[in-house]
């Protein structure tokens, strides 16, 4: 075991003119982002942050704010990334749950956060340096062992109010030693989601582990992702599906040197097979999606390039997880059925922070006791072992008695020529208890009445699919990851009575 600032203090020593960090702004190698590390640990023990306790930042993805992030660890602190894309109200009851005593802000986050009063030390980004201890300052030692937190990481909010998740030292380790074969040594990886995010995470900290180097992108547009891939030989990247579609859908995609890239991987919400086709297709090296959860019950993989048969899969379970498939009774389901994921992993969390019931409530455990945590999907096996993720439970339509997956019905709605974008929610209806009704984004430049769309979407859909109603809508509210916010919308119809 080796905590990650040993990691990085260890690629200084060996090869410390190795860039670590790059973004638009600059570059920092290893032996600078180490000594920069010592600096903000060191400052911390003088500001009174204890170790254990936790250092909040709240700010688009920056080389200060990953510096910030590694410095907190190396006191001996517990990072917590924050959404900066969260309301002021949400950032102040984060901030109190997690028990930071000083939160780092980029000048968007200061201004959301106005004048108020958040109970704890604030210090700009952009005033990083007077803040840090002197040059050459060393921090106070500390020893950390295997279970100390490493990041509390809220959930993404995506079905209710995001819950504080602690990974550990250990966890994160794990994490960092099973990428080991993703060949992140020598690795160039764009980082083009927000830091506080797992899904982001999960390729940033492997990268820093084995010594290869993180672009950072503070704010995502597709061309402007591809040209900095282009600049810096870009080998890997994270990226979720809307940011695959926003890239692929550009017309030059095929313009950009993109030969360098060995290992792509997405993950946080549903990929369709056609775009994990095209993206196989026109974009050289794998295409790795991974299904899991920050709460970390199990993960599957699926290497897209290998199973062309299974892009409507999300892959089987990797190593060391374990992933079940139960009814609504708690017993698991036979071979081939369809089931709420459970899954079981080295990587779990303990429980959600301070949440005692939610964490309870996320439990499940098999006949020999053993724990799992509920996933809140509902999927199914095929005899290969490749998991068919259906949909969300929170999702699920019943209407009229019959079980309705919102994801069928978007892929039958997004093949249409005028949608470019869709989402499917169930709406209370007195008759069915549940109807399904769409929304979509309409395509510029594609003639086609809302009725019409409606009519062809149905003709292709079995009896109990059909969608009651389908309303255009300029923008689908989508979370900072990229995820529909499915609750947004419920909100809306019923906002308007449509
Ligand atoms: P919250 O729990 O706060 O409502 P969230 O579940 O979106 O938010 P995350 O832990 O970021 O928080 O996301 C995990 C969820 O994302 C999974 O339970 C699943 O619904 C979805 N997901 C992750 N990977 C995939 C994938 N490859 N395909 C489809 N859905 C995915
Ligand atoms: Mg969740």
């Amino acid at each position: 075991f080796a905590t990650l600032p040993d990691l990085i203090r260890a690629h200084a020593a060996e090869r410390g003119g190795k860039i670590a960090l790059a973004s638009d702004a600059g570059a920092l190698d290893y032996a600078g982002l180490d000594r920069l590390m010592d600096r903000i640990a060191a400052a911390l023990h003088r500001d009174g942050v204890a170790q254990g306790q936790a250092v909040a930042i709240v700010a688009a993805s920056s080389i200060e704010y990953a510096a910030v992030f590694l410095g907190a660890l190396r006191a001996g602190c517990v990072a917590a990334p924050l959404a900066p894309s969260a309301t002021a109200e949400s950032l102040v009851a984060m901030i109190a749950d997690c028990g930071a005593p000083i939160v780092f802000l980029d000048e968007d986050a200061a201004a959301t956060l106005g004048g108020r009063e958040i109970g704890a030390k604030t210090v700009l980004l952009t005033a990083l340096e007077a803040w840090l201890a002197p040059e050459g300052a060393t921090p106070t030692p500390v020893t950390i062992a295997p279970e100390d937190g490493f990041n509390i990481i809220y959930s993404s909010g995506t079905t209710g109010t995001p819950k504080g998740i602690v990974q550990s030292h250990a966890m994160r380790w794990a994490h960092i030693h099973r990428n080991a074969s993703a060949g992140f040594g020598d690795a160039v990886t764009m980082i083009a989601t927000p830091l506080y995010s797992n899904t982001t995470l999960v390729s940033f900290l492997p990268t820093l582990g084995w010594g290869g180097t993180a672009v950072l992108m503070k704010k995502f547009d597709a061309r402007g992702f591809l040209e900095l891939a282009e600049a810096h030989r870009a080998t890997h990247a994270m990226l979720v599906p809307v940011q695959y579609q926003r890239i692929m859908a550009l017309p030059d995609f095929d313009s950009f040197d993109l030969s360098s890239f060995r290992f792509k991987t997405c993950t946080s919400a549903p990929f369709s097979p056609a775009l994990k086709a095209d993206v196989v297709a026109r974009w050289p090296g794998l295409l790795v999606e991974y299904y899991g959860m920050t709460e970390g019950g199990g993960t599957c993989l699926l290497v897209a390039n290998q199973f062309p048969d299974k892009l409507h899969t999300v892959g089987r379970p990797v190593e060391d997880h374990d992933i079940r498939l139960i009814d609504e009774d708690g017993n698991e389901v036979p071979q081939g059925e369809m089931g709420e994921v459970v899954g079981r992993s080295p990587a779990m969390m303990t429980g959600y922070h301070g949440r005692s019931e939610a964490s309870a409530a996320a439990e499940w455990f098999d006949a020999e006791g053993r724990r799992y945590i509920r996933h809140g999907d509902v999927g199914r096996f095929d005899e290969d072992g490749f998991l068919t993720l259906l949909d969300r439970k929170k999702d699920l339509i019943i209407s009229g008695g019959f079980n309705i997956y919102p994801t069928d019905l978007e892929a039958v709605l997004a093949q249409h020529p005028a949608v470019a974008d869709c989402s499917v929610i169930g709406m209370p209806s007195e008759a069915w208890g549940e109807t399904p009704v769409g929304f979509y984004v309409p395509h510029t430049g594609v003639d086609a009445s809302v009725a019409d769309i409606l009519a062809w979407t149905n003709e292709r859909l079995g009896r109990t699919q059909r969608l009651a109603a389908l309303h255009a809508i300029d923008e689908l509210p989508r979370s900072a990851i990229g995820k529909v916010l499915k609750r947004e919308l419920r909100d809306r119809l019923a906002g308007t009575g449509a």
